[in-house]
């Protein structure tokens, strides 16, 4: 097997050490691909190339920095099916999502370069004969530690705004899932992308991730996976007195008020909580249902959740995938078995790790409803990354937001009502980044995207991210 290779300074290369590691289909267990395990030689090497590389992408225009940006969104759509086959492979989602993904890293370059033309400062008049203005700089090498659950679009969302910004990069996919990551990365130099603009480092997070971090060259690190990661991460920033963004998951809520068009709601809830087989920091990850429809509503999502056909990803059909990898999916089995164990919920459907042709190879496990769910479960506590919707009742809206807001994390939530004051409600005293009404897990380019509480702090996607890359520098005149 050839060896796929790192990206640093405009080349394909291996690490310094010479080792590799492999990258794994979770659908069927095969080694798809091996690359270079990078070490902190390897990223010092990546983040010179991105200082070196700093003064001329900084002093390029906008509009120049956009055209790059703008061509390698056209390659990439060009490509969509063979990047979306790959993704799938390493990543094990459904063929149809893993286009919506490479579209949506596409859309993401596209919504920057029209950004361009706007990356300016403010004058400001001041008293006495003299004038102040603002000018937006770039930071100089950024850096960003990806996960594996959306691995291209979060790529996008993080290095768009970055080099629009006329900053240099360096990434650290997550090694479940470098591969998506490495061809998107060599696509921006057949687009015309400077050498050392982008660079591609692989190798684990405990060395290559933390000497991003730790490298004094590097001024922001921008970061999504577990909030236990994430704090780490913040640590060491913290030393050397680096920008850091924080995307760090969420235990989402749905409310459902008994008005709900309870049709629409239960798609929601599917889509919400199953797509990516629920590895998605916005999922539907805890349902609060008012009491007087909660049988209804059950049926109907017992119904959909029977419809969906779990399989490998490239298998046309296929509308839920395995997990990403054995520790998710010996987590979820955990879990599982606790419900059971502990008398702790009642699976309504689901539960099992499914029995099909070649099932045994890969990560599967059976999208599950599990109601009666007492408040200390685990199921409602803790980030559940995986195919499992626990179902809670309640008896009014005020319980409902009470029930919502009582978690550490703060990413999305939403409210699914046909009355405007209710909804209000929902949007003035949920605590979260994010909130829906009548849909859930909406996401675009155009909108602020990021959490409070244990979620992080930072934007993603609209203006916002920009600032997140630039600095403000005041010039007073006096004339
Ligand atoms: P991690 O936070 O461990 O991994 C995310 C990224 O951080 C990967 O690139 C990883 O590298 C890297 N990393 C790991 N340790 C360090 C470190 N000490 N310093 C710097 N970088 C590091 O998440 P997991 O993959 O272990 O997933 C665990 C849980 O995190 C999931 O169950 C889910 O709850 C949550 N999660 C949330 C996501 C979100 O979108 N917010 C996305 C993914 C996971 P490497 O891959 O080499 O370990």
């Amino acid at each position: 097997m050839v060896a796929m290779k790192m990206q640093i300074n405009g080349k394909a290369v291996e690490a310094c050490g010479g080792e590799f590691f492999g990258v794994k289909n979770p659908a069927t267990g095969e080694l798809i691909e091996q690359v270079p395990r990078g070490t902190e030689e390897d990223v010092a090497a990546a983040v010179e190339a991105a200082s070196s590389a700093f003064a001329g992408w900084a002093a390029a225009s906008p509009q120049q920095r956009g055209g790059v940006l703008y061509r390698t969104a056209e390659i990439v759509r060009q490509r969509k099916d063979e990047l979306a086959a790959l993704l799938t492979q390493e990543q094990g989602k459904p063929l149809a999502e893993a286009r919506n993904e490479i579209e949506g890293f596409a859309h993401v370059l596209e919504y920057y370069c029209g950004l361009a033309g706007s990356l300016r400062g403010d004058f400001i008049p001041v008293p006495g004969n003299g004038y102040a203005f603002t000018v937006k700089n770039p930071l100089g090498v950024c850096a960003a530690i990806i996960p594996w659950n959306m691995p291209a679009l979060i790529m996008g969302w993080k290095i768009a705004p970055a080099l629009i910004s006329g900053n240099t990069f360096v990434l650290k996919p997550a090694s479940n899932t470098p591969l998506t990551n490495l061809n998107l990365a060599s696509i921006f130099g057949e687009a015309g992308l400077p050498a050392g603009v982008l660079n591609v480092v692989t190798g684990p997070g405990e060395t290559a991730g933390e000497g991003l971090v730790r490298s004094p060259d590097v001024r922001k690190i921008s970061f999504t996976g577990e909030a236990r990661t994430g704090k780490r991460v913040a640590e060491l920033a913290a030393r050397g007195m680096k920008r850091v963004t924080l995307e760090l998951g969420g235990s989402d809520p749905m409310l459902v008020c008994d008005d709900a068009d309870l049709e629409s709601a239960a798609a929601g809830a599917l889509r919400g909580r199953f797509y990516n087989c629920g590895q998605t920091c916005t999922a539907v990850k805890r349902l609060y249902v008012f009491e007087s429809i909660a049988e209804e509503f059950t049926k109907k999502l017992e119904t959909g959740i029977r419809s969906l056909r779990i399989g490998n990803g490239l298998e046309k059909n296929t509308s839920i995938g395995p997990l990403n990898n054995r520790h998710q999916w010996e987590y979820i089995k955990e879990l599982t078995s606790e419900i059971e164990e502990k008398d702790s919920g009642r699976i309504i459907t689901g539960g099992k790790v499914p029995a099909f042709k070649g099932s045994d190879k890969g990560y599967f496990f059976e999208p599950t409803l599990v109601s009666d769910v007492p408040g200390d479960s685990r199921l409602l506590k803790e980030e559940v990354f995986g195919p499992l919707l626990p179902m809670v009742t309640v008896k009014d809206l005020d319980e409902a937001i009470e029930e919502a807001n009582s978690t550490s994390y703060g990413l999305g939530a939403s409210i699914w009502t046909k009355d405007l004051d209710r909804a209000r409600t929902g949007c003035e005293q949920l605590n979260a980044g994010i909130i829906w009404v009548n849909q859930h897990m909406k996401i675009a380019p155009e909108v602020p995207f990021g959490g409070v509480k244990e979620s992080g702090f930072g934007r993603e996607n609209g203006p916002d991210a920009l600032s997140e890359y630039l600095e403000t520098k005041t010039i007073m005149l006096k004339t």
